[in-house]
């Protein structure tokens, strides 16, 4: 088998997670809705980057990617490309299964899914719970980590940890449960970059892993309100320039630089390829610096239609 291309990073619970992964969610429609999974181009996409040599996939419940990712998993193992010991496999509780009790036979249900015998990492992915049929359920998040701690004392997840909580949240955790978590999965970009949450886990010995790693990038995803850059910006054109590299690539090494552990989503084998070639150089001081200031506290994935649950992690707007 063939290690990964992504150096390993130190969790709190003596586990390692490789420092970039690739991303299976397939975003929202036009409509607001999830995309539908309509055919085979997350396996797809998951087989391109293991051999490109990702070992660190990021999937969910709720993404309806978990088959995929699992029948890909599958293939490269036949194939002799990896060992499951390679692998480091995220998937994440969705919000209608946040009751202690609830927990474990959610995460049996998408190992059965994925069709794995344990998860490297399991996320609680958001704070907020809510019943079946999308109505507010009052389960402090709390009692769900408690059912996170068994399902690791059973194996079945070999390390823990949360998406989308905020500062006071995480301490809650920290305070109340004898078991830290090992990741905090938020998003973090150019236009978030998220400077006191990553220096409050630093501190606290959490691993970040920062979804939507692109943020507004790219003119086809952007919103039209979304700040610069895009692209076209002509300081990261010069940076990109200078070490043969793409903006993309630019992108993704300063979050590197930050600390911090990319899971960019592609389902074009050329992009997948692309967004993994970033550990061979090194921004300097002054490059981090005009990167630095593309910071707006910009929020892309801001869950509007949650802000009147008592556990809305983000600052009202
Ligand atoms: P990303 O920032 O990863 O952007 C994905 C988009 O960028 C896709 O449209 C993709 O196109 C395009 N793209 C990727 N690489 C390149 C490239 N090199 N050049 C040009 N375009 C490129 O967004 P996501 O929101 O998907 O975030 C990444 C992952 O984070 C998700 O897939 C999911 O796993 C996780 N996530 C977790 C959340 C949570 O609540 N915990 C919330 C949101 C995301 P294409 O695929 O067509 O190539």
């Amino acid at each position: 088998t063939r290690p990964g291309v992504a150096p390993l990073v130190q969790l709190n619970d003596g586990k390692q997670i490789p420092s970039l992964g690739l991303g299976t969610w397939l975003g929202f429609s036009k409509e607001g809705g999830l995309l539908p999974v309509v055919d085979d181009s997350v396996q797809r996409a998951v087989e391109a980057a293991i051999d490109a040599g990702y070992r660190h996939i990021d999937t969910a419940a709720i993404y309806e990617t978990e088959k995929q990712v699992g029948t890909a998993i599958q293939n490269k193992i036949a194939e002799g490309v990896v060992a499951r010991e390679d692998l480091f496999i995220t998937s994440k509780l969705w919000n209608d299964r946040h009751a202690k009790k609830d927990v474990v036979p959610a995460l049996r249900e998408s190992l059965a899914r994925l069709n794995l015998t344990y998860l490297d990492l399991f996320l609680i992915h958001w704070p907020i719970a809510q019943f079946a049929n999308g109505t507010y359920d009052e389960t402090d998040y709390v009692e769900t980590w408690k059912g996170m701690i068994e399902a690791q004392v059973l194996g079945l997840a070999r390390s823990i940890g949360v998406s989308n909580f905020n500062a006071q949240q995480l301490d809650r955790l920290i305070t109340m449960t004898p078991v830290k978590p090992a990741v905090l999965q938020v998003e973090v970009n150019l236009n978030l970059q998220q400077p006191e949450l990553i220096k409050f886990c630093k501190e606290q010995g959490i691993v970040v892993v920062a979804y939507t790693p692109f943020g507004s990038l790219f003119h086809s995803k952007a919103a039209p309100d979304a700040p610069p850059p895009r692209t076209d910006d002509q300081t990261l054109l010069k940076i990109a320039d200078k070490y043969h590299k793409t903006v993309a690539q630019v992108n993704l090494r300063y979050l590197i630089e930050l600390g911090v552990i990319p899971i960019p989503k592609s389902v074009t084998p050329k992009r997948i390829g692309e967004n993994i070639e970033i550990f061979d150089f090194q921004l300097t001081q002054h490059e981090k610096d005009l990167m630095k200031a593309f910071d707006r506290n910009y929020r892309t994935i801001a869950v509007p239609m949650w802000m009147d649950s008592p556990y809305y992690p983000f600052h009202k707007k």
